[in-house]
């Protein structure tokens, strides 16, 4: 078809705005809301991110633009490997994969990349603790391993009895998120680390949660060997809509000659250095074209350079200080079920969405209820039923104000009354919200991505 009977709409620019402006409002969004989406990390986007990723010098490169002539965006990189380094306690990093998903299944093809350089070609399986995100099984077995589930104790930490039954000569490697998903560190990690290392095994330390750790611990010293982080959660840069996303991975020198490549490397003293793209020895190759998200590099960078060290660790702190207070009013308030209330949490609580004498209430019926209240839900059902039924996993993140902290409670404990007296209310809910409740089943089987307005 010729290009000028493309069937394109006639519209005005008015029409457009209003069309995008009243889209947006629809949406519940960080800027409008607190948004204690548990392991999603959804913190405030500073603005200055985004001046400096709109600044012109780096905003038009082009990506097959000669290094020579962008020694500024690679100084930026190269800055951010050091960083992202120096904070993981690790020696190399790469900043080419897009997002957290896609860092893990990196890492995976490097562990694997690893143990084949050496000949030990029958580590095929995987360890993964049955409270791990659901990306880390999925990517697994993408990169060909079998899927080893390790149940949680009573104490939310992983059962070591079973990791010492499960260990053998042919586990590739554990996979673990710590703090783990139920907002716990988990106690015995560096013996967890010694049993794989012992086998022969790997530890992938997922990273995605890295704000409770920021300036506090890191993987590389407790003895992890790769890491990925995901700056869309830790380091700020917009995600949930507002993406595209990044996982870089981090390792120690086991793993460093397998990263992806090309990264950045400084030629000569800081003083007069240039910069250059190079590819460790023994690459598993690229994972994205071209050098990764860079509007988020320079997005994350600039956090991380107006954090500073203390900053950084002050975002963590701050973290782990306001879940704690959700935590610790929601059990002064006896609101709802903490399964491991007894343990102070990292940067996230998990609490349970059952309310005594509402036997009817669910999890997503207090999530729906809190909408009306202007908060966007937490995370539900995750952690799995298994682990935590009618899990709710609520993050406020450093972000957030005492003031805010206290609004949402009182929201909860509003909730926790209404549940009681007005069961209905919750059952129905939202009720003040664009969208009453939707089929979710229905809505992911007849996906309807437009519509007449
Ligand atoms: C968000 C998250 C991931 C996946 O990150 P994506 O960028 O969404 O692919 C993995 N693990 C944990 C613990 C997470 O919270």
């Amino acid at each position: 078809m010729a290009r000028t009977v493309l069937p394109m709409p006639e519209v005005s620019q008015i029409d457009v705005t209003r069309h995008f402006t009243r889209l947006s409002q629809r949406n519940m969004s960080i800027d409008t809301t607190m948004y204690p989406l548990g392991s999603c990390t959804m913190k405030y986007n500073p603005r200055v991110n985004e001046d400096a990723a709109r600044l012109p010098g780096f905003a038009m490169l082009h990506p097959l633009q000669d290094a020579a002539t962008a020694q500024g965006a690679l100084a930026l990189m190269y800055s951010l490997q050091e960083w992202l380094a120096e904070i993981s306690g690790f020696t190399a990093t790469s900043i080419q994969p897009a997002a957290g998903a896609q860092g893990e299944f990196t890492g995976i093809l490097m562990m694997r990349a690893y143990h084949a350089a050496r000949g030990d070609h029958k580590r095929t399986r995987m360890l993964i603790p049955d409270s791990a995100h659901g990306t880390n099984p999925a990517s697994s077995a993408m990169a060909g391993l079998t899927v080893v589930e390790i149940p949680s104790d009573s104490r939310g930490n992983v059962d070591l009895a079973t990791l010492k039954a499960t260990l053998s000569d042919d586990v590739c490697g554990l996979m673990i998120t710590n703090p783990n998903t139920l907002g716990m560190f988990e106690e015995h990690i560096q013996e967890v680390v010694a049993l794989v290392h012992a086998a022969g095994g790997l530890v992938y330390g997922d990273g995605a949660n890295m704000n409770a750790l920021l300036g506090i611990a890191k993987p590389g010293e407790i003895g992890f060997d790769v890491i990925h982080y995901n700056l869309h959660k830790t380091f700020s840069t917009p995600h949930g809509g507002g993406g595209p996303g990044s996982g870089p991975v981090a390792c120690n020198d086991k793993l460093a000659d397998f990263l992806p490549g090309p990264i950045v490397e400084r030629i000569g003293s800081e003083k007069e250095a240039h910069y250059a793209w190079k590819t460790p020895a023994h690459s598993i190759g690229r994972m994205r074209a071209f050098h990764g998200n860079f509007g988020m590099h320079v997005r994350a960078y600039t956090y991380i350079r107006v954090h500073g060290e203390d900053g950084l660790r002050a975002v963590s702190q701050n973290a782990v200080l306001n879940a704690n207070y959700v935590q610790a009013r929601i059990r002064q308030m006896n609101l709802l079920p903490l399964p491991n209330g007894e343990r102070f949490c990292m940067h996230e609580v998990c609490a349970q969405g059952k309310i005594d004498g509402a036997p009817s209430i669910t999890a997503l019926d207090v999530s729906k209820r809190l909408m009306d209240y202007g908060f966007h839900p937490p995370t539900n059902y995750f952690p799995l039923p298994k682990i935590v039924p009618e899990s709710l996993l609520i993050e406020p993140t450093e972000t957030e104000s005492m003031q805010m902290l206290d609004r949402f409670i009182d929201a909860l404990r509003q909730i926790v009354d209404e549940a009681r007296t007005q069961p209905e209310l919750l059952k129905n809910a939202p009720h003040n919200v664009e969208m009453r409740r939707l089929d979710e089943v229905k809505a992911a089987r007849e996906l309807v991505l437009c519509c007449v307005i």
